[in-house]
């Protein structure tokens, strides 16, 4: 192919949509012929511990999805399998382009492989521009007057509120630029999505358990959710009840824009947006503590709580990954992420703190067993969810607030609704028991046809006696920090 100098190729990767596509509308813009390309990459691929992965098949669905739109305009989609590092310069050179556009990735390991993608490309005398897609403000656009980053939510949040103006949610309209898309051949063998099994990925249960992927999923969800924004305050904290957007996924992999959904909440205003809206600053501020502080990979935000000691206890870690602990809101948190990939925001703070708190187990084991479940997993709202819960995070619960189990459960399931959906075994307890039911005497299990210990597990741990343990582990990490640090 020949080298004019007005090709360009977008590499999609957290961004499936072809709407407000900051890095498309740049492409589109500014090159007369632009072509688009995904690659599967080994590099992440490889990595995955299931041959059945949700998340694979959902951008395999979404990317099907694009190449079709993308057909309606004469053009197609390039995928690929390989590693991304080569594949994209191999690729540009192939297609005579002179500039590669990609929106930010935050990921410390996203951004040595794009480091890497750009010393090639640039070798080559190729462009390698890279656009803010998936935050509304990001690295050092919201920081304190001292110009440091923040570390408490609450004055980032309120320095973001301060900053947002209509401009800066302003859509990038690629949308209206498609013309401008390198027209394909029907034939050409290199356009269009390779079958799942030939990537080395089968089919999940995605369908199944309802999630739609793609542009039109996301537009359905948020569709949904807007009729019921204006309760979210008071709904999002049961996860019996359709509180949340559950518009996590496709933030995830950019099928919808960030930008329209905080231009939808602004707009809105009222409570229920606001509280939503705070949601998606949490979002912005996880991208930013990765940005400053990218050690929190491994290590905790707080260094005092780097030495915290653990039990590397693989029956307990067992337990609590099948759900099987014996306390019920716990276990039936634990099928919720282990059945659907979802799991709600307040099930997520009960597990992780009882994890670390209860079980004492170190929160990255936790951390990475989410990362190998969610469909939503995000490394950067992980990672702080993770060290929120475990109090050694920027802004965290603080070490001595320790969720009880069964009060948490008494309140934000009463009537054990959830419960009962996850652990059908428990279905005929009655209310009073249903979130300790080790507290039913023989009579009344056997009335209920639930014997502990046969048909529910007897409670792994004493929540009392753990939340003594893990009070003193933290004040001892404290008093040790301390001490070397004088
Ligand atoms: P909604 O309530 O509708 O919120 C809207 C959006 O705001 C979400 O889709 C999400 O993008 C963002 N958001 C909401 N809460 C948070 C938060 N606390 N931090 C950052 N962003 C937030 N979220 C992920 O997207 N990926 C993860 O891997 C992830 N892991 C988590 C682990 C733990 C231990 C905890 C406590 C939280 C985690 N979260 C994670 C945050 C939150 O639980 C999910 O974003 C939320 O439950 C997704 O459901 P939703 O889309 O219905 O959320």
């Amino acid at each position: 192919m020949s080298n004019v100098a007005d090709r360009a190729l977008l590499w999609m990767r957290r961004d499936l949509r072809l709407k407000d596509n900051h890095a498309l509308f740049q492409a589109l813009t500014r090159a007369r012929q632009v072509f688009c390309v995904f690659v599967f990459d080994t590099e992440i691929l490889d990595e995955l511990e299931e041959r059945t992965d949700r998340r694979v098949e959902f951008i395999w669905e979404s990317l099907t999805e694009i190449h079709m739109l993308l057909q309606q305009h004469g053009a197609g989609l390039i995928v690929l399998h390989g590693r991304a590092r080569e594949e994209i310069p191999k690729l540009a050179a192939r297609l005579g382009v002179n500039s590669v556009f990609a929106n930010h990735d935050y990921e410390p390991e996203a951004l040595t492989r794009d480091d890497a993608v750009r010393a090639t490309l640039n070798q080559a005398g190729i462009d390698f521009v890279t656009c803010k897609d998936q935050a509304i403000f990001e690295k050092n656009e919201v920081l304190t007057q001292e110009g440091r980053p923040f570390s408490v939510f609450t004055a980032y949040k309120n320095a973001w509120l301060k900053r947002l103006t209509p401009e800066t949610l302003a859509a990038h309209p690629s949308e209206q630029h498609l013309n401008n898309l390198a027209r394909i051949s029907a034939s050409d063998a290199h356009y269009g999505v390779p079958s799942l099994e030939s990537i080395g990925f089968k089919r999940t249960d995605l369908k199944t358990i309802g999630i739609r992927a793609g542009i039109s999923g996301a537009a359905t969800l948020l569709d949904d959710f807007l009729e019921r924004i204006g309760e979210y305050y008071e709904t999002r904290n049961f996860p019996s009840i359709k509180g949340p957007s559950c518009l996590s996924v496709h933030l995830r992999f950019g099928t919808v824009s960030i930008r329209t959904l905080a231009r939808a909440a602004w707009e809105r205003g009222g409570r229920g947006a606001e509280t939503w809206m705070s949601e998606l600053i949490w979002r912005d501020f996880y991208f930013m503590i990765l940005h400053h502080h990218p050690r929190v990979v491994a290590h905790a935000f707080r260094p005092e709580f780097d030495n915290l000691r653990f039990d590397p206890d693989n029956d307990r870690y067992d337990a609590w990954c099948k759900g099987q602990t014996g306390y019920p809101l716990v276990d039936a948190a634990m099928q919720q992420i282990n059945n659907t990939g979802y799991m709600h925001n307040r099930l997520r703070m009960i597990v992780a703190s009882f994890l670390v708190k209860d079980l004492h187990i170190d929160w990255r084991w936790g951390e990475r067993y989410f990362a190998s479940q969610l469909i939503d997993f995000d490394l950067a709202a992980n990672n702080g969810g993770w060290q929120w819960a475990a109090s050694t995070g920027c802004d965290a619960q603080p070490y001595f607030r320790i969720f009880n189990p069964v009060t948490q459960s008494k309140k934000f399931d009463a009537g054990g609704k959830f419960i009962r959906k996850y652990l059908p075994p428990l279905g005929a307890c009655d209310d009073k028991f249903i979130h300790a039911p080790w507290l039913m005497d023989a009579n009344e299990q056997k009335r209920v046809g639930v014997i502990i210990g046969r048909d529910y597990p007897a409670p792994i741990v004493d929540h009392a006696a753990a939340r003594l343990v893990t009070l003193s582990r933290y004040a001892d990490a404290k008093q040790t920090y301390r001490l070397h640090a004088s």
